[in-house]
């Protein structure tokens, strides 16, 4: 029996795992469950799921959440904060993580997982970016299997050879990554067009259903500039040979070229629990609830074409962190993070996220990122840079 930890288990990447797992009571029980802020619906979780421990990030939420549980005759035994969420997440109430939690707070239950050897199926994309080259050391250190859920990586790692049985993949041969981007709510717009667009109109993914910070992410095609750091780092592919390429219909989720001509490719409808059966299953299939793709009910087309980098900056400009190392990348993704925070909540507009990002980064590309201090170091600089930024125009 599989025991599975689900970090970020009240998101949408958390509900599509604990479907995958209620469909498989003979292998997989998810035994952690890990949340945020959301009481209530952690609660409605454990008494669905029964997992032995729950755990709230914020402390303050604890006695709320002891008593709910008590309350609904649930004997989950409850925990609260974030050192709670590393613990279970490296100890014996589970070998299975699934790194779900949005942003750069799931680096250290991912780190905590990784070190501890445990299979992670990773979604958080984000602690690759802030400190890809650590989590991978790391895994390589303690044996952990590290399996993408990232729906285009998930791709790659299925089109990718194994080496030597484990998660890691062979690249000899390989010649190029082409990730997909569905291209979001707003492509075939030009940069002036989306000067006013709303939060509303940018969460409104038209392929994916997803938690608000990847949606507006997905609009600003910086989730594919996460995306394509992501995949130098669980590949380790150079970034000149990974390019993206959009795809509307997101049915082939990536490509794999090698460098006898071949490209590979796994299709497949737009939903994560395919990607999260692989990564709770692999290296064995499992039954997902997804059912297979009819392309002719699907419209009949694959349709491809360039990113717009006009209109969509938030692409180049990972590239360009990607590409001056250092503690850059955590630059870009933690004033992201704050970028886009202001935006949901209202107080800057959609072409400010690139703008905020573009700053911190010009402000702050030399950081050093030596170790995980200075990373964090970074992350703490770029929040502040952006907020600073706020501050000022408010
Ligand atoms: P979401 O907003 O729907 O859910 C986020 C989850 O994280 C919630 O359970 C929330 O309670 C929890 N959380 C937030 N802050 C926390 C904290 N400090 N401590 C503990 N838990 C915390 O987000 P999502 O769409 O499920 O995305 C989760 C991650 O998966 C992100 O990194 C995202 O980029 C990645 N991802 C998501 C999708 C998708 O289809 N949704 C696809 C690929 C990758
Ligand atoms: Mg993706």
């Amino acid at each position: 029996m599989r025991r599975v930890a689900v970090l970020g288990a009240t998101g949408s990447i958390g509900a599509s795992a604990l479907d995958v797992i209620a469909r498989h009571p003979d292998r997989l029980t998810a035994n952690v469950l890990a949340a945020g802020r959301n009481v209530d619906a952690l609660v409605a979780l454990c008494h669905t799921h029964r997992p032995d421990h729950a755990v709230i990030a914020d402390p303050a939420l604890f006695n709320e959440l002891r008593a709910k549980l008590a309350d609904a005759g649930v004997p989950t035994a409850a925990h609260a904060g974030m050192q709670a969420i590393d613990e279970l997440a490296s100890g014996d109430a589970c070998d299975t993580v699934v790194a779900a939690i949005v942003g750069a707070a799931g680096l250290d239950s991912t780190l905590a997982a990784v070190r501890a050897g445990k299979r992670v199926a990773l979604a958080n994309k984000e602690s690759l970016v802030l400190a890809g080259e650590l989590v991978m050391r790391t895994a390589r250190e303690s044996g952990a299997d590290i399996v993408p859920v990232d729906s285009e990586h998930n791709a790659i790692f299925q089109c990718l050879p194994a080496r030597d049985g484990r998660a890691a993949r062979d690249t000899s041969g390989l010649r190029r990554l082409v990730l997909t981007a569905s291209g979001g709510p707003f492509r075939g717009r030009t940069r002036e067009s989306l000067r006013d667009v709303t939060p509303a109109q940018a969460v409104a993914h038209p392929r994916w259903s997803m938690g608000p910070k990847i949606s507006v992410d997905s609009a600003t095609l910086m989730n594919k500039g996460l995306e394509v750091i992501e995949a130098h780092h669980l590949f380790g592919v150079a970034p000149d040979a990974i390019d993206v390429i959009v795809h509307p219909q997101s049915l082939v989720h990536s490509f794999v070229e090698f460098v006898d001509g071949s490209t590979l490719a796994q299709l497949g409808l737009p939903d994560m629990r395919t990607a999260l059966a692989v990564g709770l299953g692999w290296p064995d299939r499992l039954q997902s609830g997804v059912s297979g793709l009819d392309l002719l009910a699907q419209g009949g087309r694959l349709d491809f074409e360039a990113p717009d980098l006009d209109a969509f900056p938030c692409l180049p400009l990972a590239f360009k962190a990607l590409r001056a190392g250092g503690a850059a990348p955590a630059v870009l993704n933690a004033a992201n993070e704050a970028a886009v925070d202001a935006f949901l909540a209202g107080r800057v507009g959609f072409l400010d996220i690139a703008a905020l990002v573009a700053d911190a980064l010009d402000a702050h590309a030399d950081a050093p990122g030596g170790d995980l201090a200075a990373l964090r170091d970074a992350d703490r600089r770029a929040r502040a840079h952006v907020a600073a930024r706020l501050d000022r125009s408010s």
